[in-house]
């Protein structure tokens, strides 16, 4: 193991120069997020996205080797979808019984409608306690909330306690992926970053090299910080106690060194009872990781001694998703993102080609739903095929959700110009018999008959990475006719 940040180690020797990392999705202006040009730009990157599709489909393959370990799994998810129902169903009722135990433990809990009042209840925790720096860990309900930009524009210092997570803050990106946020990047990026920003040497990309310069550069900031954030996997009604699954023992770092601790909770994330509890610990790292259980699975009652719990139970559009008939269902997620793991049109695009802050399946179900116009172009980056809801342990019907996406942008006018034509077009051949089959003649002339040049244009998708199949001998409508009668 090298840690001298003069030495490559051996293998960096033989390096050619790394590949730069592709960026994200552009935003121009109002115009809603161009997922498809974000990845092809990701595709244009080999070693990248080689890297990205064979570490997540190996996520995905280790949880189906857990899977099979577990004779009980199906009725595991059946249960787990059943208990967050239930739970949804009497969302209010739970909330105000881990409200009243929650406060009967010593934590004071907090109420906000939206990201902003969130970000406004945080900050005036940390202004009354004089509190300058924060160390927090990982949480995608702030990312939402855009936390780190509010609590920069306010002078407090946040420091991200995950190294996934601080990687990305480091390097100024969102996380690509709710589980392993900086999952898209090479160690050769990883190296650049820290070159960058805490003085490593930028030829040695030693995964033991990089942990440890941030381990070195991280641990003073953590054990000056003035305040500590977590977010929850879950709370617990009946107890009034919260949960936070992590691999890195960061969140116990983040809840226990300063005095004060500051927890953001999605209203979402309630269960009813302890007892229900197992079933998900039983399902999460399972699904997400393809690991048994995460290293750390903590539990939070009420403020360590001489210090001070502050609880935030945050809606910013979960009720409104409540409502919502054909999406409530989204409101289970445990955040595992194992529909991420197993998409293909995620593993191949890279999470940042989604431009918001969920990505792949659960992300196109969720992004529209804080913005339609913004985000009408996810749900066509599916390919409908089932898989996010195969391995959903929760049993979201995530490729439906995204189906009805798709169904609602159209009576909404939300279609791009040329996606609309071509619908209409398409919608009149194939309700048409006649018309259908002289298409397909014509098609299959043009196939065989035209110039390469002529048949491989920018306006011919699916020739871009393949050759246009052959066309059959005879259409099965011709063969039969012919065959009609004969035993
Ligand atoms: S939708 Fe299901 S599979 Fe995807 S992150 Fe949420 S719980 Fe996991």
């Amino acid at each position: 193991m090298s840690t001298d940040p003069r030495k490559p180690g051996d293998a960096d020797m033989l390096r050619q120069p790394a590949e730069q990392q592709p960026r994200g999705a552009k935003l121009h202006d109002n115009r809603p997020i161009d997922h498809a040009e974000a990845a092809a730009r990701f595709i244009a990157a080999p070693e990248h996205g080689r890297m990205h599709d064979e570490r997540l489909w190996d996520l995905r393959q280790k949880r189906d080797h857990e899977m099979h370990g577990i004779a009980e799994w199906e009725a595991l998810r059946v249960l787990a979808s059943a208990i967050k129902e239930h739970a949804l169903a009497h969302l209010d009722e739970y909330l105000e019984q881990f409200e009243a135990n929650a406060h009967a433990n010593g934590i004071h809990v907090h109420w906000a409608r939206d990201a902003a009042e969130h970000n406004r209840i945080v900050h005036g925790i940390l202004r009354d306690h004089g509190a300058r720096s924060l160390i927090k860990s990982k949480s995608m309900l702030t990312e939402e909330c855009g936390f780190r930009h509010y609590m920069a524009a306010v002078g407090i210092e946040v420091i991200e306690t995950d190294l996934g997570e601080r990687i990305q803050q480091l390097d100024d990106e969102d996380p690509s992926h709710i589980v392993v946020p900086a999952v898209h990047k090479l160690r050769s990026d990883v190296a650049g970053v820290f070159a960058r920003t805490l003085g490593t040497n930028p030829d040695n990309s030693d995964v033991h090299y990089l942990a440890e310069a941030q381990r070195e550069a991280n641990r003073p900031l953590i054990l000056a910080a003035d305040a500590g954030m977590t977010g929850a996997n879950f709370a617990v009604a009946e107890t009034g106690t919260f949960v936070v699954c992590t691999n890195e023992g960061n969140a116990d770092l983040s809840a226990n060194v300063p005095k004060l601790h500051i927890a953001s909770v999605g209203i979402e994330k309630l269960i009813p009872g302890l007892e229900h509890l197992a079933v998900f610990i039983r399902l999460l790292s399972r699904s997400a990781l393809g690991s048994p259980i995460t290293q750390y699975t903590s539990h939070f009652r009420g403020p360590r001694a001489g210090g001070e719990m502050h609880l935030v139970l945050v809606d910013n559009g979960r009720s409104e998703r409540l409502g919502m008939a054909e999406f409530w269902t989204s409101l289970k997620c445990i955040r595992c993102g194992a529909c991420m793991n197993t998409c293909p049109v995620y593993r191949r695009s890279g999470g940042l080609s989604y431009g918001g802050v969920y990505s792949g399946p659960i992300g196109i179900i969720l992004n529209p739903t804080y913005d339609l116009r913004k985000y009408s172009n996810l749900p066509f980056a599916s390919t409908l095929n089932g898989s996010c809801t195969a391995v959903c342990p929760v049993k979201i019907n995530i490729h439906e959700q995204i189906y009805q996406w798709r169904r609602i942008l159209s009576e909404h006018n939300q279609l791009p110009f040329v996606k609309k034509t071509a619908m209409k077009v398409t919608g009149r051949i194939l309700s048409d018999p006649k018309t259908y089959r002289r298409t397909i003649s014509a098609t299959d002339a043009a196939i065989e008959y035209l110039p390469r040049f002529l048949l491989y244009t920018r306006f011919n998708a699916w020739g871009k990475q393949r050759e246009v199949p052959a066309t059959a001998d005879q259409t099965f409508h011709a063969w039969y006719l012919k065959n009609r009668g004969k035993s």
